[in-house]
């Protein structure tokens, strides 16, 4: 028996780095039976049939896990968007960082292509600087990436954001990998991008790991149910030094009288766009439609 991680999930197969080794798995059937898929990101015990080949025996408990991108195990999502093209919705923004740390993770924001519009990306920064780790960078120019490394070092580290942001074009900067095929075509093979769909994991030299996840631009939790119960003004941080002086301990900041949230907003302490993204998240809580 090994041990090691799960860095590559493709066509049925599970590649499992121990460190000494790379394994072609296949998964035991049980857990086909018992209605768990190993994940990219899991850790797990590999019955060795030999060099090159094993079998998935079980997985270790896991910090995390998502649906959408199917990985486990994130210590740190870098929640991507870009200046312009496409233009960034601060409420998805929003609901990416909420369901980044209800599932247990960091988050920290990126924004990316301050080549295009370099007044809206410190719009958009200033939105979040203080409250999440801040990052302004463009991948065309290569700029920011010195400082998202060192944010994201010695961590498993994933990136959400919607399609078009620059995701992929990251992924390869901090990878040095420059075979990833990005948005429109490739030069290559004049194919359009990944045509290999996989989750993978890239290893850099300070023992960060970095999922690559092409082609998934929303994000779930495997845990939505949790939805239902989960405070979403707990993963505010902007509202946590005000909400014990809401007048009602339960409140939800919407109509309350001697709402503390809502007299800070009218002050100028928490931004519009935050206390909006908020109320819709509530709305899609009571929906049950994240
Ligand atoms: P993804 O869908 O989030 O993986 O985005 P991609 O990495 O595929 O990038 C989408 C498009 O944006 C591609 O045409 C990239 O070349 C382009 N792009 C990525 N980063 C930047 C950037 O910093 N500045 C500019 N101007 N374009 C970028
Ligand atoms: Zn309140």
């Amino acid at each position: 028996m090994a041990e090691g991680q799960i860095v590559k999930a493709l066509a049925g197969f599970y590649y499992v780095d121990t460190g000494a080794a790379v394994y072609r798995c296949r998964a035991r059937g049980i857990f086909k039976k018992e209605g768990v898929t190993p994940l990219v990101g899991d850790f797990v015990s590999v019955a060795v049939q030999d060099e090159e080949e094993g079998v998935v025996d079980s997985i270790e408990p896991r910090k995390n896990a998502f649906v959408r991108p199917p990985v486990a195990n994130v210590d740190v999502f870098i929640v991507t968007v870009a200046t312009a093209e496409p233009e960034t919705s601060l409420e998805l923004t929003d609901r990416f960082l909420v369901t980044a740390e209800a599932a247990e993770a960091e988050a920290l924001v990126c924004v990316n292509k301050d080549d295009l519009e370099p007044a809206e990306a410190k719009r958009i920064a200033g939105v979040y600087e203080g409250l999440y780790p801040t990052v302004i960078m463009s991948a065309l120019k290569g700029e920011g990436i010195p400082e998202l490394k060192a944010l994201i070092s010695g961590k498993s580290a994933a990136f959400a954001g919607a399609s078009g942001v620059g995701k992929t074009s990251l992924v390869a900067l901090l990878t040095g990998d420059d075979g990833l095929e990005t948005g429109g075509v490739s030069e290559k093979t004049g194919r359009g991008r990944h045509t290999t769909r996989h989750v993978e994991i890239f290893r850099l030299e300070d023992g960060t790991r970095v999922y690559d996840t092409p082609g998934f631009t929303s994000f779930e939790a495997a845990e939505a149910s949790d939805l239902a119960d989960m405070n979403i003004d707990a993963h505010f941080p902007e509202f946590e030094e005000f909400s014990g002086d809401c007048r009602y301990a339960d409140c939800r900041h919407e109509n309350e009288p001697g709402c503390a949230i809502r007299s800070e907003l009218e002050a100028g302490n928490i931004k519009r766009s935050r206390y909006d993204s908020y109320i819709k998240l509530l709305e899609k809580q009571r929906k049950m439609q994240w």
